[in-house]
């Protein structure tokens, strides 16, 4: 595989790499192993009853801009493009139905398909006043895929096709430019051989086969001496001749000269490259369902490549990176699309072509604007211009960063283009993390060495060892180590290396370079065409300004504004982060503060939910409620005794054999325990605190190793064998199933007393500070009802004591933990004790599965990868599983306890889209940690407003 990744583009200036067609070809994504499943849904009929597989656009346009899951994203864009009358080339798009079909029937066709494909290219014929195939005037097109959600770079895209030997002469002739034709004949060959008939490298070989064929025709003829662009249509002639000779060598057959043989053939490889390592690795990343298949696009050519008066781009509506409103993007002139990819030849920004074509740049403008106007959202798009004509070839909403998302939605809603509510929506939740991603620290930043400049490409700050391929870099971070990924350009074999490392530098390539699309996509920081970073994949090194590099050696990047540093440099909080926890003025008056803060006043606006936090400290609650948390929803308390000399006292209580001896343990605890909670109640000023009693099997407290315990006896005054004893004795095969939980306080009543005395005598001393004080006393894993009566009764006998010696009136509740199955299924049991509920999704999902949290690492990923299970259940909730319990818990509960609160502390309470399933499940509140707490925030804003959309 590594092998496959340093994969080279063509030598030939107007050449492009197959990586490189990747990047902008699109697709849909996968669920289930292969898009079969799906067969069976209901036929769309046609006119006559027969099932239409192929849609039309151009003069006469079938489809439509909210035809994405028949027609993929860049099929149903193009229909629109068309109603909206902007220029298109016309051309027909192949339903994703047949790609279903496809796969659920042997890779065949449905018998209607060849039929409606003539009627679409008859059609083409007679739009263009082309022939498919015609010896004087033939109709070229090209094949690209497309699915539902664009899939940068993830699949194959053909261009040229319908050429061969005779039509070739017939495009030389038309044209008057054979360089042209050979040109373009010699591109389809090359794509063709590889993509459809696989003549590609070998193991062991160091170089594409196509291209070794192209450095042996410029050594013969000219010592290798040669400009591509030099090379003459003699040569190009001879290059299709050795390609074909090549192909017939490798791939064992002849190069199919009928034009129509040529298109199934690409369709095919089309809807084969669905199922390619590359998409599914890309699916997997991002959800995307396998039974969504691809459609396949086959478009009337146009020419970027037939003079200076010609060119090709790909653009954005506004900057992508940083959310700019200005026009974005770069073009080649003299060049067919794939070539502004392929970092061949550097592009020139969008701005230099009012210098070289006025007219088209007029156009462009023209229909930038339009796009914005009619898509209400940034776009991004591909145009050809043929001989001064503006020609669009794709449009979709542009990859973003987080902090562009958030500019355009502000600016959107500014320039009234765009509601609040659609604001809100516009910002990916899962991203906003990134917002709060550390920058560079600005003294350690001057004092550091800049060596190079290249494209902001990805925000953020990123230092780590550099890794010139994906699989070491990847092996690096499985180590832990901090990894940059450097390549000259990366390509979607890359992928995995990109997602492992914290930032991305490449050598080459522009700002709709694969690296800064996927950067884009995935949040990762990314600098990228550094020209003046020398990769070196040999020696694996990377020189800049003379100064070498070595795998492993330390750099930093700062993708915000493109430069590239020696060494590690420190980082520092973002704005936002300085300006809501640090109370940093300069930072709060920045418009990426401000923005911020719009949105989450927005999210408040909107949201049915509210966020708390799970918090245990005071500094932890306070930072969350700077993010906008209105409480804690779970405050582990066994956490508050690992810290200094408490572990002691808490050792000492396990190691207790009398009531009395684990009385004055407990007696040394309990004022660590009231000054943790009084702290944490004043930081939430007010804000409701849920508290939960000690959970953990005791077993975790325990020292293991022989010189650990050595240490404690000597500590505590202790024979060393005793606490060896005590450690074998509470030894247990399934400590998560074991003496844990409620448990052990109703093992252990007087530890659930300590506790409930800790926060009461905590809350009285805060209250009389004038602060409001909310406790929520909570019981965890309780599964009978029972169980909870024993602790309640412990809780009010230590809450009636308190509020006497203190005279005080205390406002409290007690609740409980939902976290297994026998406690949700009798929730209606369990609520007439229980004042709220707090769904426990981390052990609800390790008992309802039956999958142990701790080490289910071992399987999950291989049980990912056969889409047993779709996402890791730990992560997002398993809804149609574990959700039910849930659901039944809810139901149950609030039948018994109208009033009943309910809320979520399990892991899931900080992914967005498991906050949508508890927004349906109705619950009141998710909690999440105190970083997440805005993400959190912007996920239950749109889920709320997308089941209000719903309803
Ligand atoms: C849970 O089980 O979801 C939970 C929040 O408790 P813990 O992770 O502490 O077991
Ligand atoms: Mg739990």
């Amino acid at each position: 595989m590594a092998k496959k990744l340093g994969r080279k583009t063509s030598r030939l200036a107007t050449g492009a790499s197959r990586s490189a067609r990747r990047q902008r070809s699109t697709a849909g994504g996968s669920r289930s192993a292969t898009p079969a499943r799906s067969a069976k849904r209901e036929p769309r009929t046609a006119n006559r009853g027969t099932r239409k597989y192929v849609y039309l656009f151009g003069r006469k346009t079938d489809g439509n801009g909210t035809m994405k899951a028949l027609l993929g994203g860049k099929g149903a864009n193009l229909a629109e493009m068309c109603r909206i009358g902007l220029p298109v080339p016309p051309g027909c798009t192949i339903t994703t139905d047949v790609c279903t079909y496809y796969y659920a029937n042997k890779r065949t066709y449905p018998a209607e398909l060849r039929g409606q494909m003539e009627a679409a290219v008859g059609s083409l014929e007679q739009q263009t006043g082309k022939k498919f195939g015609d010896l004087k005037n033939p109709l070229l097109v090209s094949v690209r895929s497309g699915a539902r959600d664009s899939m940068p770079g993830m699949m194959d895209t053909i261009l040229n096709l319908g050429l061969n030997d005779q039509t070739v002469g017939a495009l030389a002739m038309k044209t008057g430019n054979a360089r042209f034709a050979w040109d373009c004949y010699r591109r389809f060959v090359q794509m063709y051989g590889d993509v459809v008939l696989g003549v590609q490298k070998r193991a062991g070989e160091d170089e594409d086969p196509f291209e070794g064929v192209i450095h042996g025709l410029k050594h013969e003829r000219y010592h290798g001496n040669i400009e591509d662009t030099k090379l003459t249509a003699a040569d190009l002639q001879e290059l299709v001749v050795r390609f074909k000779a090549l192909v017939k060598e490798r791939a064992g057959k002849q190069f199919p000269t009928s034009p129509w043989d040529q298109l199934m053939g690409a369709v095919g490889a089309v809807f084969g490259s669905w199922m390619n390592d590359r998409a599914i690795v890309y699916r997997r990343k991002y959800n995307i369902p396998t039974e969504w298949g691809t459609a396949v696009n086959v478009q009337a050519m146009v020419y970027g490549n037939t003079g200076d008066n010609s060119g090709s781009g790909v653009a954005f509506t506004r900057n992508p990176a940083n959310g700019v409103k200005e026009f974005y993007g770069e073009f080649l002139i003299n060049a067919q699309g794939e070539d502004v990819v392929a970092g061949v030849r550097t592009p020139e920004p969008v701005a230099e072509l009012k210098k070289h074509m006025p007219k088209a740049y007029a156009e462009l403008e023209r229909i930038r604007q339009t796009l914005e106007q009619h898509f209400k959202d940034v776009q991004d798009f591909e145009f050809t211009i043929e001989d001064g004509v503006v020609y669009m070839l794709q449009t979709r909403n542009g990859k973003r960063t987080a902090m562009a998302a958030l500019k355009f939605s502000v600016d959107m809603y500014k320039e009234k283009l765009i509601d609040w509510k659609m604001a809100v929506q516009r910002n990916p939740a899962d991203q906003l993390e990134q917002l709060l991603a550390p920058v560079f620290d600005l003294e350690e930043v001057a004092k550091a060495r800049a060596i190079a400049t290249g494209l902001p490409a990805g925000p953020g700050a990123a230092s780590g060892r550099i890794y010139l391929n994906a699989e070491r870099a990847v092996t690096a971070a499985e180590k832990g180590e901090k990894v940059l990924l450097v390549r000259v350009e990366t390509s979607p074999e890359d992928l995995r290396g990109m997602i492992a490392a914290e930032g991305i530098l490449t050598a080459r390539g522009g700002v709709s370079s694969h690296a800064a699309l996927v950067a884009r996509q995935m949040g990762k920081v990314c600098v990228c065409g550094a020209a003046e970073v020398q990769v070196d994949y040999q020696a694996r090194t990377v020189t800049v300004e003379g100064r070498t590099f070595k795998e492993g050696d330390w750099m930093s990047i700062d993708g915000t504004i493109g430069k590239v540093y020696a060494g590690q440099v420190k980082t520092a909080p973002s704005e936002i982060v300085a300006g809501l926890i640090d109370g940093n003025q300069a930072a709060q008056k920045t418009e990426k503060f401000r923005n911020f803060e719009q949105l989450m006043k927005w999210c408040s606006d909107a949201t049915r939910m509210s966020v708390r936090t799970n918090a245990d400290t005071p500094e932890q609650a306070a930072n969350a409620v700077a993010f906008g948390a209105v409480g804690i929803g779970l405050c582990r308390t066994e956490h508050m005794f690992f810290e200094g000399d408490r572990i002691d006292a808490m050792r000492e209580m396990i190691l207790a054999e009398t009531l009395e001896e684990r009385k004055a343990a407990l007696a040394k605890l309990l004022p660590f325990q009231r000054e943790d909670f009084a702290g944490i109640f004043r930081a939430l000023q007010g804000y409701p605190a849920t508290i939960r009693f000690l959970d953990p099997p005791l077993h975790e407290f325990l020292p293991h190793t022989k010189e650990q315990q050595a240490e404690l006896a000597k500590k505590i005054g202790t024979p060393a064998t005793r606490i060896h004893q005590r450690v074998e004795q509470l030894h247990e095969f399934n400590p998560m199933l074991g003496f844990r939980g409620c448990r052990l306080g109703i093992g252990y009543p007087e530890i659930s007393a300590m506790q409930a005395r800790a926060v009461f005598e905590a809350a009285a001393m805060v209250q009389k500070e004038g602060i409001k004080v909310r406790p929520e006393i909570m019981i965890p894993l309780v599964g009978f009802k029972k169980e909870l009566d024993l602790q309640i009764e412990v809780v009010h006998e230590a809450a009636r004591e308190v509020q006497a010696e203190q005279k005080v009136k205390l406002n409290y509740m007690v609740g409980t933990m939902i976290e297994i199955p026998r406690g949700a299924l009798t929730a209606d049991e369990i609520a007439t004790s229980a004042e709220f509920f707090s769904f426990g999704t981390n052990d609800l999902t390790q008992t309802g599965l039956g999958m142990s949290r701790d080490d289910s690492g071992s399987f999950l990923p291989h049980y990912q990868d056969l889409e047993i299970v779709k996402k890791n259940p730990f992560a997002t909730i398993d809804a149609s599983g574990v959700g039910q319990l849930v659901e039944i818990a809810v139901t149950k509960g609030r039948a018994a306890r109208p009033n009943l609160k309910l809320g979520i502390c399990g892991e899931h309470g900080g992914d967005p889209s498991s906050i949508h399933f508890f927004e349906k499940a109705g619950l009141d509140y998710v909690s999440c940690s105190p970083y997440r707490v805005p993400v959190a925030r912007l996920a239950a804003a749109q889920a709320a407003l997308a089941v209000k959309v719903r309803d």
